[in-house]
């Protein structure tokens, strides 16, 4: 039997038609200076433009690609899960699609795994691609979750980095669906070696995340990794609670003193809002844990494999043979 490739590549491409040659052209310069070989999983995630007519055409012409074609769009977490779920190297590369995370450090990110690490994860030193506003909401982001969880999420850090057989098999046993990616990827530990790269902007197309997406990405990712909200809503019940008990004291003495002229109807309504709005507001916390219970307790699958091609690479029977398998356990997913 044939060895399963040192190095797999896993790529989740959602409409990047514009930029995919080329990035395939880079990445393949670069694999090609490495010794042992190589496979790229690029995973088409609902894509709407040409991007699976040119994974096909990457797929003909270079024997190392394989696709996989989600069913339709599942988001960048589900697809690199499912490039994960198949990736069959030593260790493995996640790479975005548009060259933000240029190919050219994968030579340095292969020697730490050598040397031992069983994570190599990419630090942007600088973020030219993104606008001010967006890196601001990611400094908030990160401290708020930082505070929130127990898990430490590095700042400046994305979904670009390598991990060693192990670690992958780690993050295939998460039986979850909400699958806030770089949580997960902090959770599970081993040894880690952190490199730092300029991430360059984006060379073609659009960014697929407005703020409505990151937004719910945020909620995703603290809903995942912190019961603090919910505990914030016994806490805050608890102060006002207290408030409103103080002021009752102080009404009470005022009236027995002073008598009790009726007045006080603005105190009321503002009291009587600020109380709703508090009850509303702990209720919908509470149903942001909901929902996601919900969804993991349907248990459904965390995506769906229409299409897949393997790899064409010379021992192609023992490959076919095992996509079948790999295939199966796909399809049924079985988490949990
Ligand atoms: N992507 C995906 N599914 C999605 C959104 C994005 O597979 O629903 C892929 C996209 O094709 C790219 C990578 O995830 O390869 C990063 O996306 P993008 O560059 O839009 O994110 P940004 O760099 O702006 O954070
Ligand atoms: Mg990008």
């Amino acid at each position: 039997m044939a060895v399963p490739p040192t190095l797999s590549i896993v790529v989740p491409v959602h409409d990047e038609e514009a930029v995919l040659a080329q990035f395939h052209r880079r990445l393949a310069a670069v694999l090609d200076t490495l010794d042992g070989d190589a496979e790229i999983v690029y995973v088409n995630d609902g894509s709407a433009d040409g991007s699976w007519r040119a994974l096909v055409e990457l797929h003909d012409a270079d024997p190392r690609v394989s696709v996989i074609d989600l069913s339709r769009r599942f988001g960048k977490e589900a697809a690199m899960s499912a490039g994960l779920d198949c990736a069959r190297g030593d260790a493995v590369i996640v790479i975005d699609a548009d060259l933000q995370d240029p190919p050219e450090c994968v030579p340095a990110m292969v020697h730490e795994w050598r040397a031992g690490h069983d994570v190599v994860v990419m630090s942007r030193r600088s973020r030219a691609g993104d606008g001010w506003l967006k890196r601001a909401t990611a400094a908030v982001f990160y401290r708020v979750i930082g505070r929130m969880s127990d898990i430490d999420i590095p700042e400046n850090v994305g979904d670009f980095r390598l991990l060693s057989r192990r670690a992958v098999m780690a993050m295939r046993a998460f039986p979850e669906r909400s699958r806030f990616m770089k949580g997960l990827f902090a959770w599970i530990g081993f040894p880690t070696r952190t490199l730092e790269y300029d991430r360059a902007g984006r060379l073609a197309g659009t960014t697929k995340w407005n703020y409505w997406r990151l937004w719910n990405f945020a909620l995703e990712g603290i809903t995942s990794f912190s019961a603090v909200p919910l505990k914030l809503a016994s806490y805050i019940g608890l102060a006002t609670a207290l408030a409103a008990f103080f002021y009752g004291v102080y009404v009470v003495i005022k009236t027995l003193l002073i008598g009790d002229p009726v007045r006080g109807y603005p105190t009321l309504v503002t009291l009587i809002l600020f109380l709703g709005g508090l009850q509303l507001m702990a209720l919908g916390i509470i149903g942001e844990y909901l929902a996601r219970m919900f969804v993991e307790v349907k248990q459904r699958p965390l995506y769906l494999v229409k299409e897949r091609l393997a790899p064409r690479d010379a021992d192609g029977a023992r490959r076919d043979r095992s996509v079948e398998e790999e295939r199966r356990e796909v399809v049924a997913a079985p988490r949990g």
